[in-house]
């Protein structure tokens, strides 16, 4: 059922960017997406550029944040950036479990729990990035993988927790490949996502978003925001183009959830 909702785009900056690169980038973003755009956005950025992407887009309807979070309260971790830090800088939005920090960080799904809580706890919206690798999906077992990747947080937390949230589909294999999933992969997945989290239907989670991630462009984007099950998409690669992701956001304009 269609229900009026705008898609949400968020881009991955990556470990992208300088002072130079935000300030132009930032600017044009903000000038080329105008109040009035039916489509909510928002930016996760590297946590140094977070203040300057606070100063330039407060005041405009484009979100900002971050790529990562700790799981603690504070103390010592060193290298590792708090949930209230992040409220400093008027973070909003959290990606959480990204595959790249999970692969080359050996992030646990437990570790990814407690962070995507942590999130909640402190009143910002978790990007929980969800996905199998290459050899699973050759497997078949990727509804396997995704669901035990999503049931660690229901056991932890209960489903509520993923109210005000936003799940990332992101095929591992798919991402910075040039080698998006299909349209039927994407819409099959998405769906699942939703059908486990909202228990079949028995347990309807308000404000629950399921967004498509893994070389997402503006050549494949309408095929995409097309499926009813994908409210949004996770952008990595050609965010960094700002008139590509602009061309983006225009094209997610024209289709509702
Ligand atoms: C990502 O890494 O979150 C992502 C979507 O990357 P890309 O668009 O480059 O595949």
């Amino acid at each position: 059922m269609n229900k009026n909702i705008p898609k949400i785009i968020i881009g991955n900056l990556k470990m992208n960017g300088s002072l130079a690169f935000f300030d132009s980038y930032l600017s044009a973003l903000k000038d080329g997406l105008n109040n009035e755009n039916k489509v909510n956005v928002g930016l996760c950025l590297p946590y140094p550029y977070l203040s300057q992407a606070q100063s330039i887009l407060s005041g405009s309807k484009i979100g900002w944040g971050s790529q990562n979070i700790a799981k603690f309260e504070n103390g010592p971790h060193t290298g590792e950036v708090s949930a209230k830090m992040l409220n400093d800088f008027g973070v909003q939005y959290v990606i959480v479990g990204h595959s790249e920090r999970s692969t080359a960080y050996c992030e646990s799904d437990e570790n990814i729990a407690e962070k995507f809580n942590n999130v909640k706890k402190h009143n910002m919206t978790p990007v929980l990035c969800v996905g199998e690798n290459l050899i699973e999906r050759e497997a078949g077992i990727m509804e396997q993988v995704v669901a035990a990747q999503i049931e660690i947080i229901i056991k932890s937390f209960g489903t509520k927790i993923f109210e005000n949230s936003i799940v990332a589909y992101e095929p591992i294999w798919a991402i910075g490949t040039d080698m998006a999933a299909s349209p039927e992969q994407t819409n099959h997945m998405c769906s699942f996502i939703r059908k486990i989290i909202n228990q079949d239907g028995l347990n309807e989670i308000n404000n629950l978003k399921i967004v498509y991630g893994g070389s997402l462009n503006s050549k494949n984007a309408v095929q995409l925001f097309g499926l009813n099950s994908v409210d949004g998409g996770l952008i990595g690669r050609a965010s960094l183009n700002i008139n590509e992701f602009i061309k983006i956001c225009e094209l997610a304009q024209s289709f509702e959830t």
